[in-house]
């Protein structure tokens, strides 16, 4: 999501006749998109500001006209004003619901003059496209918020109520992609399942959005996050009636033990979580699924922990986003009892961590020899005469660079494995296949 908005803030400035400065010393405008929630996130951010009050204080001192620093995102809407009483040299705070407001700093910024804050209490919008720069594949976020409030989660807090987006405004910016060449989109929310505009919810609009794709370049679909909760038959139906639906889902479990789902307010259980993903194996046989795992949580038990990684064992996670408790204040899991100590939940971790590698070497070991449709995403970062691209699953397979150019579809026989990497062998070497 985070991803989502800093495109398209960078969009904006980019419209505007903005470049990027190759030094925050060279600046006019720093702008820091922030994510809160996760704790490791917002240290991070507060070690960037101190940088750049430093920065701007030397800048100061030297005489020179200091850039405007403008944070933005979930810390901004958790943190407001307290980030300009920390750090003096923050000159604007942009919670979530008034990026709107962004234009009118770039105004003063132009003209020399100055911009008021936004009034309080403003309702969020969507930007309308989120393409970043040269890209074929894009986040298309769908809705913003969420209204589940699970214990140990700050997004409610900071990221607002759930807010849908009009079908419209996502037929227009899927209709702008498609002019841009993508292939690949990622509708985006805190729990896609939710979304609801007027009579329509989630499985309507996914059935909608493959009907606007037809005869476009757009050939995937992806979303993010679906929540187990309140996934629906009609939408694993949809999926499987379209294959532009990628046959792979992120479907976070967090935990495998009933007790510690409901004391994380997670409103499933491990049965209805076990029976959901049967049912999307029944309705789509190639399908993969990757997850969230929370280890560590307060109260939790050995049985408890044995509980997960036998639900791991059941499903069989491709892969898996694997950590631990952190207590975030404000959120109800705070003040819970019975925390379990550091050094035992970094332990249980490993054993999460260690079951997850097995399974995902075991899942990728058993697909080599298999042939899969690939879009090639562009050079790999560790061999530059090599190209990385994905299947629908989500797997990662590199193939020699030959012609092929980044966002075209190739077909490939998987016929070794590095690391997690697939090495892919070209069915039509040299070429794709549009
Ligand atoms: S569903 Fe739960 S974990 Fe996900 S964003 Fe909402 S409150 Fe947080």
């Amino acid at each position: 999501m985070n991803s989502a908005e800093s495109s398209a803030l960078e969009r904006v400035l980019r419209e505007r006749g903005w470049e990027a400065a190759p030094q925050g010393n060279t600046a006019d405008l720093v702008l820091l998109s922030t994510c809160s929630v996760r704790q490791t996130a917002e240290t991070r951010l507060f070690g960037r500001l101190a940088q750049y009050q430093a920065l701007k204080k030397n800048l100061h001192r030297e005489g020179k006209k200091p850039f405007t620093l403008v944070v933005s995102g979930c810390m901004a809407s958790r943190l407001g004003e307290k980030l300009k009483e920390d750090f003096s040299a923050v000159d604007y705070v942009v919670d979530t619901a008034s990026r709107s407001i962004l234009p009118r700093i770039l105004d003063a910024l132009e003209t020399g003059g100055t911009c008021t804050a936004p009034e309080e209490g403003a309702a969020f919008s969507f930007s309308s496209f989120h393409l970043e720069e040269g890209a074929f594949r894009s986040f298309l976020p769908i809705m913003h918020g969420c209204n589940n409030f699970c214990s140990y989660c700050i997004v409610p807090y900071v990221r607002g109520r759930e807010v849908s987006r009009d079908p419209a405004s996502i037929a227009e910016e899927i209709a702008l992609l498609a002019r841009r060449g993508v292939r690949e989109i990622t509708l985006l929310g805190q729990n896609v399942n939710s979304y609801r505009w007027e009579n329509l919810d989630f499985s309507g609009l996914l059935r909608r959005i493959a009907g606007y794709l037809e005869g476009t370049s757009i050939e995937r679909v992806r979303f993010l996050s679906a929540n187990p909760r309140n996934f629906s038959p009609e939408t694993a139906a949809v999926m499987a009636e379209h294959p532009c639906f990628c046959r792979h889902l992120h479907l976070p479990v967090q935990h495998g033990s009933n007790r510690v789902l409901g004391a994380m307010n997670r409103r499933y259980t491990r049965e209805s979580y076990l029976a959901l993903t049967e049912e999307l194996r029944r309705a789509m046989a190639n399908i993969s699924f990757s997850t969230d795992i929370l280890v560590g949580f307060p109260g939790e038990t050995e049985e408890e922990l044995e509980e997960t990684l036998d639900l791991m064992a059941q499903v069989k996670f491709l892969h898996a986003y694997m950590y631990h408790f952190n207590p975030r204040e404000g959120t109800a899991a705070f003040s819970l009892p019975r925390r379990i100590p550091e050094a035992l939940k970094r332990e249980r971790l490993g054993r999460v961590i260690a079951l997850q590698k097995q399974h995902t070497v075991e899942l990728l070991q058993a697909r080599l020899g298999s042939t899969e449709r690939i879009l090639i995403e562009g050079i790999s970062r560790k061999n530059a005469e090599e190209l990385i691209g994905r299947t629908e699953r989500d797997e990662m397979v590199v193939i020699p660079r030959g012609n092929v150019q980044a966002g075209t579809f190739v077909e490939a026989v998987l016929v070794s494995l590095r690391g997690n990497t697939f090495r892919g062998r070209l069915l039509c070497p040299g070429g794709s296949l549009d």
